[in-house]
């Protein structure tokens, strides 16, 4: 009886603030709509597509959003989906999923696995599987879409779904506000997103303030030499030596320069040089990865590896024109850092809806990185908010910890989610989320 009539009253509070509906309601609505949001996951983990070629992919995710009278754009930075829905003043809040699958021969044993294969950007025919869980992004934003549109009458200003390529590859977001998102369809109040967790409890929710996500640069290295006969080294300069030693002298980089506090990350990831034993080549290809939790750090370790690279190549005798050249144009991401205000404000209203159980602090336990703070940091910064959704059941994790089978990761071929209880956490947070923030 006490916790029936606190509940009254919790409900006409929220109705006096404006935030006129009732969480069990919403929850109800999303267990029936979630036959067609399950028909709509399958239909997107069947049909995975490459990053930059999720032409289908967002079709029918701009089709799903047109349906229910958004205003649907595909095509921004490439096969981007911008759906618009003006509801009255109020700010403008932008949803964000991304679309793409990955180069990965699924071996999940679904019934609706990938048989999928594509021909990728570089003309190559690979297998497609979406082993990141960016099919569960793409269903838990149409379901938010279909909750948000029944529920017209509980929010007002304008909602901004975007459908984005090319995660995988951290150029999406990148392209798309390039393309003029902003100029040409608003500058969004505040931006959301959200992924699934592979090896998180399916359902909970799961996020902090400020840092989510490293950054992450990928930089390639062209060490140039003089070709020569392999017998006759003085008379070349060796690019597979000098490479090597930048590759040693990058390691102190963070080992000798950065504060042990601070971690930082400077993988060499591939290294290739030569066509024979006995010729020696006339240049040699670093590929790094380079991570870091703070953008000054990401800036000394980037300014790093161009001084070292440079100046081993003076140390070696090469002339100023032959100086190993330093690309950092490759592919970049920020780190993802959410904002303080914004993450007070929806840690407080999860807590009220969806319950203080169901919510899980963020470990940082990798240096993974996102592309999402491109739609953040801009200038003026728009606020960000980036959660995760734990997407393996407790059953799964639980067998693993004594000794049953490994619960396989993302980006692996066994990589699978639970869809039933990540796709309605999801809906039920991003919902709630985005009617907070254009109540009434
Ligand atoms: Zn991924
Ligand atoms: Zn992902």
């Amino acid at each position: 009886m006490i916790k029936t009539s606190l509940l009254a009253i919790a409900v006409s509070l929220s109705m006096a603030s404006g935030g006129a509906y009732a969480y069990d309601d919403l929850k109800n609505d999303i267990a029936s709509d979630y036959g067609y949001l399950s028909d709509l996951f399958t239909h997107f983990h069947k049909n995975p597509e490459l990053s930059y070629l999720e032409n289908e992919t967002s079709k029918r995710l701009g089709a799903e959003l047109e349906a229910i009278g958004f205003d649907v754009t595909v095509g921004v930075g490439g096969t981007g989906v911008v759906a618009m829905m003006k509801n009255g003043e109020g700010p403008t809040v932008l949803v964000r999923a991304d679309m793409d699958g990955l180069p990965v021969q699924e071996r999940s044993g679904l019934s609706y696995a990938s048989t999928v294969k594509q021909v990728n950007t570089y003309g190559d025919e690979v297998s497609v599987m979406h082993a990141c869980g960016h099919d569960m992004h793409m269903t838990s934003l149409v379901g938010t879409a279909r909750r948000l549109v029944a529920m017209r009458d509980k929010w007002q200003g304008t909602l901004m779904l975007v459908g984005q390529p090319a995660e995988e590859r951290i150029g999406g977001a990148k392209a798309m506000i390039e393309d003029g998102l902003y100029e040409r369809f608003g500058r969004p109040d505040y931006a959301l997103a959200l992924h699934v967790a592979a090896r998180q409890p399916a359902g909970k929710i799961i996020y902090k303030s400020g840092l989510t996500y490293s950054s992450s640069d990928s930089v390639n290295i062209r060490v140039f030499g003089v070709g020569a006969h392999g017998a006759a080294p003085h008379t070349g300069k060796d690019p597979v030596v000098l490479a090597s030693q930048i590759v040693l002298a990058l390691q102190t980089l963070v080992a000798r320069e950065i504060s042990p506090l601070e971690p930082g990350v400077v993988t060499v990831g591939s290294f290739h040089s030569g066509t024979k034993h006995n010729i020696i080549s006339e240049y040699a290809d670093l590929q790094l990865t380079v991570r870091s939790n703070d953008e000054a750090v990401r800036a000394k370790l980037l300014a790093g590896i161009k001084r070292i690279a440079e100046n081993m190549g003076r140390v070696a005798g090469l002339p100023e024109d032959r100086l190993p050249k330093v690309d950092l144009s490759i592919a970049a991401t920020p780190t993802t850092v959410n904002d303080s205000d914004l993450t007070k404000r929806l840690d407080a209203v999860f807590k009220r809806e969806l319950g203080e159980e169901n919510l899980q602090t963020l470990v940082q336990t990798t240096m993974g990185a996102e592309d999402f703070p491109y739609f953040t940091r801009v200038n003026p910064p728009v606020p960000g908010f980036y959660f995760a959704v734990g997407g393996t059941p407790q059953a799964d994790l639980d067998a693993e910890k004594n000794g049953g089978p490994a619960v396989a990761g993302h980006h692996s071929p066994l990589f699978k989610i639970a869809p039933e209880p990540s796709i309605k956490a999801g809906v039920q947070a991003m919902t709630v989320a985005v009617l907070d923030l254009m109540k009434k």
